[in-house]
Formats: structure tokens, C-alpha cells, sequence
């Protein structure tokens, strides 16, 4: 009997294949659309055992949907796709129940009334459980820290279909392992968080031409070493895309503060020649979150990611001359320290906590770019990208064991691989950055 079939006889009305509407919302992500055996929605976490059991029993791997921001299309294997489990509870004392399919958006908004928030990303679409299984960072790193370091608990079912309460004194080493392991021990079908007082807001967007970027790189970068944790910024240097689209240095910046704190703040960069436009305003915490694109966009990037422990004056040319070669190229430059710094190395799986700064090097090609073309464009962003240590599991584009060895330092993976051992030794969870169980 096939997957489906079974699924369908015990799950009724819970599994999907070819033609239903639910196996394509299932199988469609961010970037792009497979074909897998099947897509269960389960309700409950009962059923979502259930469905593991199944699919665990056949060998079948698994991989689950929570935003569908990460996942590379599946092709083979089960999708359990969270789309039922979007309950969000604000609990006493700020602690935040939040179901494992729900949306970033919508825990912002629910926690607004509050005047709560949680550190996540900068996208109201990006799911909880893959942003939060990989760290997640966004408008609060530098305050709270990333999106694991307020998590308190979670509900896991595991590859034996066992439901597990999984904290820092039930299961140390599994919420260890869970806190940047990704979605290699199970299906986290609820997250606890810690949510935080969000007061006042202000934002800050402003726009250079390319005159001089190492200038503008150098000054946010001082800014941002001498500024509060209450100081959140990001620096996209983006490639000029025709005539309407000129491309330049722009930065979005955000302080739990006023106006003329802000401006004071930013005064080096809003002193510079090259500004062009400066718009400065109060927002909430949810008005910081932007919508997804669409989808993937319809060429390549070529490049990569890591994080930056240092933003010398050379890593800064560097980042500079790879912005500036004939390959158009995106860079963003993401600010860290504070209190993503404040946590230890080894408390989770994100291990390179020292970095100043998040740095994303990519050269835009055509998508059917040659080999040669591609390799000539990677080395030119591997260049800025030798200034960095390690890489961030939830921006890179690919999965592969290279890609799995640059997100951890080697005791960290290994760490991870005996976790993966006595949870998965199957690894029936390894359809995204996969952890290969110890032996
Ligand atoms: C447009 C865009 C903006 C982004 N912005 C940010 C940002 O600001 N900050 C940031 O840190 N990251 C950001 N990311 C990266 C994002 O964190 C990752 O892509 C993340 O994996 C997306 O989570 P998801 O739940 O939407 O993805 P999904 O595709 O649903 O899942 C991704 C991975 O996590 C696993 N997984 C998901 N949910 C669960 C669960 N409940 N239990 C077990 N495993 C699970 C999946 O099996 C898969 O391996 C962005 C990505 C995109 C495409």
C-alpha cells in the first residue's frame, strides 16, 4: 500500500496527493514547487505522530512546513504541513504559546496589544518553525538576541512518534540542540517564547548614490559599533537594475527610542555627501516586518554568507570591491553584538556569537549562467566572504554536507550528529540542512 493510501486510511481526510488543493499549498515554497509522495495536515499532535510513525515505518524521509520560507522544493518524501497549527496564547508574565505553523506577522500582531514582542526576522510570511530551529535574526538581535535565545520550551514529536515536552531541565541536551539544529530532531508542533516589552519606536531609511561606499560602509559601521543594543540596523548595498533602479548604499535602521535620539545617533552617516533621501518616522514593531516576494527571484545568486567577527578597514574594502566589479552584486551587511553576543558559544547551536555583523555577498547571474561564469562570480564574493567564520544555516540557499560543516564549528556538529543519533538514528529528518546521526 502506498504512503498516501495508508495516511488516508488512518488519517481521514487529513492526507493529500496529486490534485488536491491542500498537496499544492503543501508542496509549493519560496522557492519553487516538487512533487512529493504525499502532504498531510494533521490537527492534532496525535495526528501529526501518527503521520510520523507512517512515514518512519516506510523509510520515507520527512520534512516539515511551517512558513515554507526555507524548504527547497521536496521531490521525495512526506510533507506535514503545520497549516493547523497557528494558535498563538500570551501567557502570564510574557510567556508566549505559538503554534509550529504559524507566521512571524501574526505573532507580531497578537503581541502587540501587549506592547510585547519577540526577536524574529524582518518578514511577516517567514514561518516560526524554521526561522526559530535556526536562530532567527531580525529588528531585536541586538536587544533580545535571536528568536532562540527567548525560547523556553517545545512540544516535539519525535522520529519514534513519542510527544515530548522539551525544555532546559527535561531535556537539556535536545533543547540545546534544538535552538539552531534546525529541523533534524523531530516536528515542533508548539514553541514557548519569552516575549519582551517593545515601547516606543522609531525607524530610519536612508538612501546614497554610489559615489562613495566606503565611506558609507566605514561610518555605519562606526555607528553601529559605538550605539546602544537599543539600535538595530541593516546596510543592503544594492546593484544598479536599470535606468529607474540606480542602486546605492541603503540603510534601514530601528531604535526603541525618539526621533532626535535616532537622528543623533545616525548623525556621522546622515552627515555624509552621498545621502540622497532621508525619511525618518515612529513605527511599531510590527510595522518593521515587510512582506515576502513572491517567490525566488528568475536568476542566480552566487555567494554566500557568513558571520563577521571583526569589520576591519580591509574586510570592509573588500566587501566594497566586490560590491563594485562589473558582476552586478547585492550585499547586506546586518548588524549583530549586543545581546546576540552576550550569549555563550556553546549554550546553543548558533555557535558564532562573536560576530559584529552578519555579512550576505551575492553576484545576480543570468540562471542559465555557464559553469565557468558562475565559478568566476563565486570567487569573487568568496573574496569579501573570507572575512567571515561560519555560516548562517537559514540564509543559505543550498543544503549539502559542505553547507552543514560551514554552520557549525566542528565540536558543535559532532554535538549535534549524537543528539541526531539517539533522536533519529534513521534520519527520517534530513530533507533540510541534514545532520547525519553520530555512528
Ligand atoms: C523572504 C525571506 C525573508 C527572510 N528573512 C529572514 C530574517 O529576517 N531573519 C532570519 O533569521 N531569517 C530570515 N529568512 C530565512 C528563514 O529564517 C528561513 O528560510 C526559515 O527556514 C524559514 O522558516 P519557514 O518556517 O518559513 O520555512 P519552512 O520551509 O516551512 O521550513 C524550513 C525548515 O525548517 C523545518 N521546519 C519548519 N518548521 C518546523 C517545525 N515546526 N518542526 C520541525 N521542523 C520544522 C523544515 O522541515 C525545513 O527544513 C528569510 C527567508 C526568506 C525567504
Amino acid at each position: 500500500m502506498s504512503l498516501l493510501s495508508e495516511l488516508s486510511e488512518q488519517l481521514p481526510g487529513r492526507a493529500h496527493g496529486p490534485g488536491a488543493t491542500e498537496y499544492d499549498a503543501g508542496r509549493t515554497v519560496f522557492a519553487g514547487v516538487g512533487e512529493p509522495d504525499a502532504v498531510v495536515r494533521p490537527h492534532t499532535t496525535q495526528e501529526v505522530a501518527a503521520a510520523v510513525g507512517l512515514a518512519a515505518a516506510a523509510g520515507i524521509p520527512i520534512a516539515v512546513r511551517s512558513g515554507g520560507h526555507g524548504l527547497l522544493p521536496v521531490d521525495d518524501g512526506l510533507i506535514i504541513d503545520l497549516a493547523e497549527f497557528t494558535s498563538i496564547e500570551v501567557g502570564v508574565g510574557g510567556l508566549v504559546s505559538v503554534g509550529g505553523g504559524a507566521h512571524w506577522g501574526d505573532v507580531a500582531a497578537a503581541l502587540a496589544p501587549h506592547g510585547l514582542g519577540i526577536s524574529s526576522g524582518d518578514t511577516r510570511d517567514v514561518g516560526v518553525g524554521g526561522l526559530a530551529l535556526g536562530g532567527g535574526i531580525g529588528w531585536l538581535v541586538r536587544g533580545q538576541g535571536l528568536a532562540i535565545d527567548a525560547l523556553r520550551e517545545v512540544e516535539l514529536v519525535t522520529a519514534s512518534g513519542e510527544v515530548l515536552t522539551v525544555n532546559d531541565t527535561t531535556h537539556p541536551e535536545l533543547f540545546w540542540a534544538l535552538r539552531g539544529g534546525g529541523g533534524n530532531f523531530g516536528v515542533a508542533t508548539r514553541f514557548v517564547f519569552q516575549a519582551s516589552p517593545v515601547g516606543d519606536l522609531v525607524s530610519a531609511h536612508v538612501n546614497f548614490d554610489r559615489s562613495d561606499v566606503p565611506a558609507v560602509l566605514r561610518a555605519w559601521r562606526d555607528v553601529m559599533r559605538a550605539g546602544p543594543d537599543e539600535l538595530n540596523s541593516s546596510l543592503i548595498l544594492m546593484p544598479p537594475m536599470g535606468p529607474e533602479m540606480p542602486g546605492g548604499p541603503q540603510l534601514a535602521a530601528a531604535l526603541l527610542g525618539d526621533e532626535a535620539q535616532l537622528r543623533a545617533l545616525l548623525a556621522p552617516v546622515l552627515a555624509l555627501a552621498s545621502v540622497a533621501e532621508v525619511s525618518i518616522a515612529p513605527s511599531t514593531y510590527g510595522e518593521l516586518l515587510e512582506d515576502a516576494p513572491p517567490g525566488r527571484p528568475p536568476f542566480r545568486f552566487v555567494g554566500g554568507n557568513g558571520f563577521v567577527p571583526d569589520l576591519t578597514d580591509a574586510a570592509l574594502d573588500a566587501v566594497a570591491a566586490a560590491y563594485a566589479r562589473d558582476v552586478p552584486t547585492m550585499v547586506l551587511l546586518r548588524a549583530l553584538g549586543g545581546a546576540f553576543s552576550r550569549v555563550a558559544p556553546d549554550a546553543t547551536a548558533v555557535a558564532f556569537r562573536d560576530a559584529e555583523t552578519l555579512l550576505i555577498v551575492n553576484g545576480v547571474v543570468p540562471s542559465d549562467a555557464t559553469d565557468e561564469h558562475v565559478a568566476v562570480v563565486q570567487a569573487g564574493s568568496d573574496a569579501a566572504l573570507a572575512f567571515t567564520s561560519g555560516v548562517y544555516g537559514n540564509f543559505a540557499t543550498t543544503y549539502g554536507d559542505e553547507v552543514t560543516a560551514a554552520m557549525y564549528p566542528p565540536a558543535t556538529l559532532e554535538r549535534l550528529r549524537r543528539v541526531k543519533a539517539q533522536l533519529d538514528p534513521g534520519n527520517v529528518f534530513r530533507l533540510g540542512h541534514n545532520i547525519t546521526p553520530a555512528s
